[in-house]
């Protein structure tokens, strides 16, 4: 760890020192647009309740060394030139940001309206997608979430022979992840009901939400060129929280025996602030401690580094606004909250993985943890766990009950770490209200 952790920090910006998201220990990167300009994405970092403008700090003469390189690499509006730059000059403009916003900060005492022209109010900013998403691949990293989905279908043997020697994943779409705050409408699809001969074409009946931490890719590795696990997190930009939408009537008639195809495809929601790597230093955990009788990870899935520390401690939270609780004024209610911690792969061991057969990796790609739930009924990270498969629907304020999403429900995912001795840092938010089908 270094200075731009230490939890007495503070700001001059003051609603970055409530102990909200985004504190000066946090700076994420994000692409905003001012809502009153006519203009392409600007690269910004969260802080309180506004986003540092890294260019308009550039042009200020603010940076220096390998910062002012990182910098000139935000010039673009999207985030890919600056994560194919790789970790250090990421780290070094971090450390000069993190000193240009703190409450001491010389820049700030010698020019106190600098907040004029290097700051952008969060609620005058449109939040778009952090880069451009070559290629999405979605893993099934929670055991305990293979273990209720498996225990559905198969209840005397849930977790298939593969699970605990390779990491479970499949390659998803790109062209369909949105930003958070995006509207997603119901697809439609083909499904056979249990109860029917032959299948039908129409809008789902089982609209679920999947509460995942992604890993965005940067610098990325030539292909044919594995990734070993010691230098896999050199590969990791950061973090932020998805969505994958997920249609389970369609996926229970399609996904054999190829995985799932239209019942994921039709929208994935991100929350537009990546959470670097540095940043979740001071959240680092073990990697899980496998039971007594599962087996070791084979070598190119093992490191000192990555049992020691590899996983990252973020609690995820979900929760629900259904259009009549909007109307009746009650607050969204929380259906779950669980930790990455619990995760059974690591993010470094899903690199090496995802590489270890030469696949390249590009800057700007997005990994997909797969459904975050923990072991606790509280800690499952979907409808399909929540209400086992809707054999038993969810009691909501107001008197609703849910087996599925319905038509004006909001999901509105939230992420943090907190730990003692160390300031809370958060992801924001991942919201998407659905739509009726089209
Ligand atoms: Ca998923």
């Amino acid at each position: 760890m270094d200075p731009t952790h230490d939890p007495s920090l503070t700001s001059w910006i003051e609603s970055a020192n409530g102990g909200g998201d985004f504190s000066i220990q946090n700076l994420p990167f994000g692409v905003f647009r001012r809502r009153d300009e006519d203009e392409p994405g600007r690269i910004g970092i969260a802080i309180g309740e506004m986003i540092v403008d890294v260019t308009a700090c550039r042009d200020e003469g603010r940076f220096s060394g390998l910062a002012e390189r990182a910098a000139g690499a935000c010039a673009a509006p999207v985030l890919n030139p600056l994560m194919r730059l790789g970790a250090e000059p990421r780290r070094e403009l971090r450390r000069q940001v993190s000193a240009l916003l703190a409450a001491d900060s010389p820049a700030y005492r010698s020019n106190r309206r600098l907040g004029n022209r290097i700051l952008v109010a969060q609620r005058n900013a449109e939040m778009l997608l952090p880069a451009e998403i070559g290629d999405y691949t979605d893993f099934y990293a929670s055991v305990h979430h293979a273990t209720n989905v498996g225990g559905m279908f198969r209840p005397d043997n849930p977790l298939l022979p593969n699970y605990k020697w390779v990491p479970i994943g499949y390659h998803g779409r790109a062209s369909s992840i949105v930003p958070s705050g995006t509207p997603v409408r119901r697809p439609r699809g083909q499904s056979r009901p249990p109860d029917a001969d032959s299948p039908s074409f129409g809008p789902t009946r089982s609209l679920d939400y999947e509460m995942e931490l992604g890993l965005f890719v940067g610098p990325g590795n030539p292909l044919g060129r594995p990734v070993p696990i010691e230098l896999a997190e050199e590969q990791i930009f950061g973090f932020c929280l998805v969505n994958d939408w997920s249609a389970r009537d369609l996926q229970a008639w399609e996904y054999q025996p190829l995985g799932p195809f239209l019942a994921k495809n039709f929208a994935t929601s991100i929350s537009p602030w990546v959470v670097t790597l540095e940043a979740l230093e001071p959240f680092r955990a073990p990697a899980f401690a496998r039971p007594p009788g599962d087996p070791a990870p084979l070598d190119y899935l093992t490191s000192p580094a990555n049992a020691e520390s590899g996983a990252v401690a973020v609690s995820v939270e979900v929760h629900l606004m259904t259009a009549r609780m909007r109307e009746q004024g009650l607050e969204p209610v929380r259906l779950s909250r669980g930790s990455a911690a619990e995760l059974y792969w690591t993010p470094a061991q899903l690199v090496a993985h995802h590489t270890s057969n030469g696949c390249d990796l590009r800057a700007g790609d997005l990994l997909a943890s797969g459904t975050i739930s923990g072991p606790a009924r509280e800690s499952r990270g979907c409808l399909l766990e929540l209400t086992w498969r809707g054999a038993e629907p969810l009691a909501l304020p107001g008197g609703e009950t849910r087996k599925f999403l319905e038509d004006g429900d909001e999901v509105i995912m939230r992420g943090y770490c907190e730990r003692e001795g160390a300031a809370r840092i958060g992801f924001g938010e991942c919201r998407g209200v659905v739509l009726e089908a089209g």
